[in-house]
């Protein structure tokens, strides 16, 4: 399987990732760009559970919307670390505090 930050657009060494334009975003997630800044705006442009803040230059973010896969509601704007968290583990509230519990008593 080839390396898909090979693919060509991608860069190995991107640290902002794809802004999904005011279309995309409002196509695949019903957030117009009125909404979408109020969201940014709302959460101090910051990931919601980190606290990262986003970076924006030009076309590019590091503010991803997470949604609901099973409803499709948006629920915040995450960074691209907790994004990905999120879903590794499938969103499993019990393996989200099994990872806690083991955190704290492992250190
Ligand atoms: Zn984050």
């Amino acid at each position: 399987m080839p390396d898909p930050r090979a693919l060509p657009g991608r860069r190995p060494d991107r640290t902002l990732f794809p802004l999904a334009g005011d279309s995309v975003r409002k196509c695949v997630y019903g957030i117009g760009p009125e909404a979408y800044d109020a969201m940014l705006t709302s959460q101090g442009n910051c990931c919601a559970i980190c606290r990262q803040e986003f970076r924006h230059t030009g076309t590019r973010t590091t503010a991803n919307i997470d949604h609901n896969h099973d409803t499709g509601k948006v629920r915040a704007l995450l960074c691209e670390n907790c994004n990905r968290a999120f879903g590794l583990v499938g969103e499993n509230v019990e393996t989200l505090a099994a990872m806690i519990a083991y955190k704290l008593e492992h250190g």
